[in-house]
């Protein structure tokens, strides 16, 4: 890799007690009157986002709420349309990956004047024609979608996921209100920490790291090892909500200017062709993939070890640290397994049998993230840590 680095990071983050209330002013000194405001059904049925929408003093607004789980061009369409139609001038996305990712997909439109998503290709070559202010408001503390440059989004028509990336879909306000993910249930409050996690390892271990990217990944890393059992145990933990909210969103502005690496590839891959969840698709694969790259990484492995557990760092020899630290996320991951349930193996999700590890491999090798992993990937690689993690 070359010896260069761009660092795009841009939200405003409003974090901690209220910060929902504080979107009014946001809205007021930006000249904004009429948010198009975006989310699921599930949320809805919860009463989310009908708190999210009272707690930021909306009066004028309109809304979507039918985001499906996996978002497409024909939804990101309707929504771009509807936006217009209603005369809004914002768009506030509140919900998780799918839900924030469509909201992508509309700034995405708005910004280069396209009606049809379907159309856009090469992102990164988008002239921009008009502003859309881009407030997301997460409602699970691991995708860190709302500090990522990236949006997943299935066109039917070409029948694949097609991914844009553009520094025009960064939110301008990403809003962590504790309100928000204070009743996720513990067993998704810990896949999607995890996630978060294996975010900052990645991207502090993989080829495009970079020391702005290091820093958040670090301090994202700290906060999860501090605070992830905390909340497991005591789901209403205001202050470890608080704490893994802001770990997810600095890891996502980390690997949002790092990548992500094999434990993503390979992640990819079980979710295209199994079904597996993404959080869940990250507990397994982690330290198997940890002790794959250790020979390359071992010492920013070892580095790390300091964030997990301070006193293990002083009580062990430098040569030991790698491994010490593996121990530590494995020592995590198996304690969220007795506690909450959180799957560790493959056979535990009930969804990956033995003959699908071809296609897997096949789709893990060609995942954009397989190349920047710091040891690179071949078949055989990919079917060891399968096997490892079955
Ligand atoms: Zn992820």
């Amino acid at each position: 890799m070359e010896n260069y680095f761009e660092f795009d990071t841009k939200a405003k983050i409003l974090s901690g007690d209220k910060a929902l209330s504080r979107v009014a002013f946001e809205l007021k000194i930006r000249g904004k009157n009429k948010p198009l405001v975006l989310s699921d059904r599930g949320l809805d049925k919860l009463g989310l986002v009908g708190t999210a929408i009272k707690n930021m003093g909306l009066k004028e607004y309109d809304t979507f709420f039918d985001v499906p789980v996996d978002s497409s061009t024909e939804t990101v369409n309707t929504v771009t349309e509807k936006y217009k139609s209603s005369g809004c001038d914002c768009v506030i996305a509140v919900g998780g990956g799918s839900v924030i990712d469509t909201a992508k997909g509309v700034v995405l439109s708005l910004v280069s004047g396209v009606s049809d998503l379907g159309k856009i290709e090469g992102a990164d070559a988008i002239v921009k024609v008009n502003d859309v202010l881009f407030i997301a408001v997460p409602t699970t503390a691991g995708t860190g979608s709302e500090m990522t440059s990236v949006a997943v989004i299935k066109d039917n028509i070409k029948g694949a996921k097609l991914e844009y990336i553009s520094s025009f879909i960064l939110p301008d306000v990403a809003v962590l209100d504790p309100e928000m993910t204070i009743s996720l249930p513990p067993r998704i409050t810990a896949s999607t920490a995890i996630d978060a996690l294996t975010h900052a390892i990645e991207a502090y271990t993989c080829l495009q790291k970079n020391p702005i990217s290091d820093g958040f990944a670090i301090a994202s890393i700290k906060l999860i090892f501090e605070s992830l059992e905390r909340v497991v145990n005591n789901p209403k933990d205001v202050e470890g909500r608080k704490a893994l909210a802001n770990a997810a969103t600095i890891a996502g502005a980390s690997f949002s200017n790092s990548m992500v690496g094999a434990v993503h590839s390979i992640g990819h891959s079980l979710g295209a062709v199994c079904s597996v969840a993404h959080g869940d698709a990250m507990a397994i694969l982690l330290p198997h993939v940890m002790r794959l790259n250790k020979e390359k990484v071992g010492d920013l492995y070892g580095e790390l070890l300091v964030f997990a557990n301070p006193e293990k760092f002083v009580s062990t020899p430098k040569s030991e640290r790698a491994e010490a630290f593996i121990c530590e996320v494995e020592g995590l991951l198996e304690r969220l397994n007795k506690s909450c349930g959180l799957a560790t193996t493959l056979s535990a999700t009930g969804k990956v049998k033995k003959e699908n590890f071809d296609e897997i491999v096949t789709k893990a090798m060609n995942d954009g993230s397989a190349i920047v992993n710091p040891v690179p990937l071949s078949r055989e690689r990919i079917i060891d840590i399968l096997e490892k993690a079955l």
